[in-house]
């Protein structure tokens, strides 16, 4: 029996293109590291400031750019040059500036699924950012709220569902992450379908596998109306 009535998305990286932007980004401040340290050591060095400091400045490209300046200043044993640093500032400013690509697919699937079930977006991130990419994606109208959040666990997606009169069970979320958009409403009682990016942000890596009679795995958001007639 199909008890879903409200159908909830994730955005970056399930309704358009958001993790690529920044590893092309990282990927040129390895380059620029490269005359102090590897690679790998400059990854691993940001990977562990960013989780530092997510803590303080939250996720979003503001806390991502100031984390690149950090490293930059440590690797280099600060001296790391003006010139290096404003281009680290200009390529965080490049991914706020970045067109919205989004994928193909969700505009249609948004309209099919309107007139039957309760549509939410709830993403996570720099307050500001979000809602400008959401402005930009012109799919506001297709949901009934579109809500960000600092952090996306059990704690979070219970006070969104209570605030909005959703029960959790009838509930579908729909993202590309295991951590925090699949496992926490799982938790709930709720459904969740998971649409694989092809690169996942460290932050978001978990090592288990989810097994769960009310977990679903699509390849890409235009499947979703074949899933729905399944369930
Ligand atoms: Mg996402």
């Amino acid at each position: 029996m199909n008890k879903i009535n409200t159908i909830a998305f994730d955005a970056d990286d399930t309704l358009w293109h958001t993790e690529q932007l920044f590893q092309n980004v990282q990927m040129r401040l390895y380059e620029l590291m490269s005359a102090y340290a590897s690679k790998r050591e400059v990854e691993a060095h940001f990977h562990d400031m960013e989780m530092k400091n997510v803590r303080l400045f939250g996720y979003g490209v503001k806390g991502f750019t100031l984390s690149m300046i950090e490293s930059a200043i440590e690797i280099s044993n600060r001296t790391v040059s003006a010139t290096d640093i404003h281009e680290i500032v200009m390529l965080g400013k490049s991914i706020l500036d970045s067109p919205l690509d989004i994928f193909p697919g969700v505009e249609s699937a948004l309209q099919n699924l309107q007139p039957d079930f309760r549509l939410f977006l709830i993403t996570k991130g720099d307050v500001l950012d979000q809602r400008n990419k959401i402005e930009k994606s012109n799919l506001e109208p297709y949901f009934e709220k579109t809500i960000v959040v600092q952090e996306k666990n059990v704690e979070t997606y219970r006070q969104v569902f209570d605030e909005h009169g959703i029960e959790p069970t009838q509930v579908l979320m729909v993202g590309n992450s295991l951590k925090s958009d699949v496992l926490p409403v799982l938790a709930l009682g709720g459904h969740a379908v998971h649409i694989p990016y092809h690169v996942t942000a460290h932050f978001e890596k978990i090592e288990e596998t989810v097994d769960h009679n009310k977990f679903y795995h699509l390849d890409a958001i235009s499947d979703f109306a074949g899933l729905l007639r399944s369930l």
